[in-house]
């Protein structure tokens, strides 16, 4: 997507180019996109504004999926892209800017275009830029330096996105991003949250890490894990279960419930206490419905995140035990968070970080009291866990708006 922003945020002009996944691995077509949008947005802007004088072109900012040196001007690991080495991009755009025909002829009232430096190409990590959007002109909207000197935004999606803004002390309202010495500050999805044989493996090669289980994808983990290890209980004769164990864990509704284990929610799936309505009911579910069940596993994705959701609403046994235990893995997450970084709120976005339903009481718990219930003293109740009020532009918008905060 390609915006053109003004200061307060607003999109003046923006466009969706087709890009489809099977071209990341292309640097140069990925590259010809980039010029392509910007000559769009350049041509929609040049073609609309009648007052030329009050426009003034600043620079262009990226927002990319991974690592970057915004010094530099280089991209250095875009995993998803397959762009594992260094490359010049804000060098490479400014030439091909420089040396467009479009960029010469629709020059909005501004030299800018006829020599573009570097400088005037600003790029961070996409997450990054989609936290600055909301810092400053979603929910951090109006917030002080003094009411909220600390900003954490995640994004729960496949991954788990984020960045930690500070805002600047020296009263001009300002707020800039703590990149952390290499620019690698804010990758909060990789910090290990999990271990043993509950913890997911993640693609970056270790196990347990935050983004498996508690991005709006690990729900759809949780729920394809719980059917399996219930699965695996009913296929094994020789599994034992403590009984007694399991009815005292399924009768315990009330909110000194911290911990489900994925075993022990397996094993009340089997033995028949399943939850109605986020509280314990036995309700055998017999093997054939689990079987059932089974024949649902389905891809892990946000589309099936969503599925999980809308079963939990309907009160769905196996649906409910995932949505515990993916809220108790969420909350032990951002608790760590609150014991690095002591930040004044923590935003959530996303689909599944906009939904109600994650800030509902489940079990007698909201998502902030399971979280304030895993924090220390001191920084109990000081930070709020809310809903990012942004949509899916906000990512466009940081990025347009890191041209105002650091050209
Ligand atoms: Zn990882």
């Amino acid at each position: 997507m390609a915006v053109v922003c003004d200061r307060c945020g607003d999109i003046l002009f923006s466009s969706n180019s087709a890009f489809m996944p099977d071209m990341r691995s292309d640097k140069d077509r990925v590259i010809g996109l980039l010029v392509k949008s910007v000559e769009v947005m350049i041509v929609k802007a040049s073609s609309s504004i009648t007052d030329k004088d009050e426009f003034e072109l600043l620079g262009v900012g990226v927002g990319v999926p991974g690592n970057v040196d915004p010094i530099k001007g280089t991209t250095r690991y875009l995993p998803n892209f397959g762009w594992l080495d260094e490359v010049p991009l804000s060098r490479i755009l400014k030439d091909a800017l420089n040396r467009s025909d479009v960029c010469r002829e629709y020059n909005c009232g501004t030299n800018l275009l006829k020599n573009l430096e570097t400088k005037n190409i600003q790029m961070r990590n996409d997450g990054r830029c989609a936290a600055l959007a909301e810092r400053s002109f979603g929910y951090g909207k109006g917030l002080s330096s003094e009411e909220c000197p600390v900003f954490c935004m995640l994004t729960l999606g496949t991954g788990i996105g984020g960045a930690l803004i500070c805002s600047k002390q020296d009263g001009s309202g300002g707020n800039i991003l703590f990149d952390g010495c290499t620019y690698d500050a804010g990758d909060f999805g990789h910090h290990v949250m999990c271990s043993g044989e509950e913890a997911f493996p993640c693609v970056c090669g270790k196990r347990g890490c935050f983004e498996q289980h508690a991005s709006a994808a690990g729900l759809a983990r949780h729920y394809n894990s719980l059917l399996e290890a219930a699965y695996i209980h009913l296929s094994n004769d020789s599994a034992h279960y403590d009984q007694s164990a399991v009815a005292e864990f399924a009768s315990s509704t009330t909110g000194s419930l911290h911990k489900i284990t994925r075993k022990m929610a397996a094993s009340c799936i089997v033995l028949g206490y399943t939850p109605e309505g986020g509280r314990f009911k036995k309700a055998p579910l017999t093997r054939e419905e689990i079987e059932v069940y089974m024949q649902s596993l389905s891809p892990i994705s946000l589309d099936n995140a969503k599925v999980v959701v809308d079963l939990v609403k309907d009160d769905d046994p196996v649906a409910t035990l995932s949505w515990l235990a993916y809220l108790e893995d969420l909350s032990t997450g951002l608790a760590n968070l609150i014991s690095f970084y002591n930040p004044s709120v923590i935003v959530l976005g996303g689909g599944l970080g906009k939904s109600k339903e994650l800030y509902a009481e489940w079990m007698g718990l909201t998502l902030q009291q399971r979280v304030d219930a895993k924090t220390l003293p001191a920084t109990r109740k000081v930070c709020s866990i809310v809903a990012s009020t942004m949509g899916g532009t906000a990512g466009a918008i940081g990025a347009a708006n890191l041209v105002h905060a650091y050209a």
